[in-house]
């Protein structure tokens, strides 16, 4: 592991803070650049954003990645639509645009209201304009390691790693939950790092025991503080995805930061650990859309 946690705190070392803001900060500039570059050579990227209804959270997430393309030079198209549309518009709103030459990206802004599916939805988003990487061929793609877009929130929790310097390669690298979004694709990103992965869920028998081999231990529960200093090695780095809000309206991930932070080498904070880094990788795959495209 190259994380040495030499800062000390009233004579205790410190745990190395991963820096989401930072990073996702970092990314972001780049991919400016990047985008100045294409705009010069005539070539413009555009991402559609579909948001169904007007769910409070939705139209905050919907809101912040219209503002982060607005800051990297992406051109994003707003579809809002009545929370009662139909199935069939949805999908014949996401067949217009497969179609138009002048999208590189389409994004449907999930949950949907429970009589439109889902699945179906995602599966009519051309897996070429598919930037959130949950297409079936995305996902097919990213398990057999072919190209493809990789979904947002695994991606930018190898970036997190990566540019702190963290090693994968041959390490333990533990993993709790098994979600289509979260626990499996992040499993399968650190199993193409050389990893080695363990994927723990609601059935695994003797978490503790499981959680405390890793060397690198990646947290997407769902539940507000679950994970204390029982269920961690000492100078392990912890990832935590989860994201809660409590009763005084203060975010918390799925990991009791205060107890473990004093015992592991590195560990994200919440907020501002790999909450930032989702925009920022879906900003990344519209960029590489272009790549892709060609
Ligand atoms: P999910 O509810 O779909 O999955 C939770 C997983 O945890 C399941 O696979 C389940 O088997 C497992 N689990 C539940 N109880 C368990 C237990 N007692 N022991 C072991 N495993 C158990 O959740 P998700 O969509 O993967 O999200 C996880 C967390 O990450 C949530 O807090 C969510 O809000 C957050 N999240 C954050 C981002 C981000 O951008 N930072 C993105 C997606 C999700």
């Amino acid at each position: 592991m190259c994380i040495q946690n030499t800062e000390t705190h009233k004579g205790r070392k410190m745990a190395f803070i991963i820096d989401g803001k930072k990073i996702s900060s970092e990314i972001k500039d780049e991919l400016k650049e990047k985008v100045a570059e294409y705009k010069k050579n005539g070539i413009e990227i555009t991402l559609a954003v579909i948001q169904v209804g007007n769910d409070p959270a939705s139209t905050v997430y919907v809101g912040n990645k219209k503002k982060a393309c607005e800051y990297i030079g992406i051109r994003s198209l707003s579809y809002e639509l009545e929370e009662n549309i139909s199935e069939r518009e949805l999908l014949d709103l996401i067949e217009e645009l497969n179609g138009r030459k002048d999208v590189n990206g389409i994004l449907v802004q999930l949950p949907l209201p429970k009589h439109i599916d889902e699945d179906l939805v995602i599966k009519t988003i051309a897996p070429e304009k598919d930037v959130d990487g949950f297409h079936p061929q995305s996902v097919g793609a990213l398990s057999i390691g072919q190209e493809g877009f990789v979904s947002c929130t695994p991606a930018g929790i190898i970036q997190l790693l990566k540019r702190s310097n963290i090693e994968i390669e041959g390490k333990e690298c533990v993993v709790i939950g098994r979600s289509n979004i979260v626990g499996k694709p992040i499993s399968l990103l650190m199993l193409r790092e050389n990893g080695t992965v363990t994927i723990c869920h609601s059935r695994t028998k003797d978490l503790k025991e499981v959680t405390k081999r890793a060397d690198i231990l990646i947290v997407a529960i769902g539940k507000p503080k679950f994970v204390t200093r029982e269920y961690v090695k000492e100078g392990a780095v912890v990832i935590d995805v989860g994201i809660h809000r409590n009763a005084e309206n203060k975010l918390c991930g799925d990991v009791d930061f205060d107890d473990v932070e004093p015992i592991v080498s590195a560990i994200t904070p919440v907020p501002g650990g790999v909450g930032p880094m989702t925009i920022a990788m879906l900003m990344y795959n519209c960029v590489s859309s272009v790549e892709l495209k060609k």
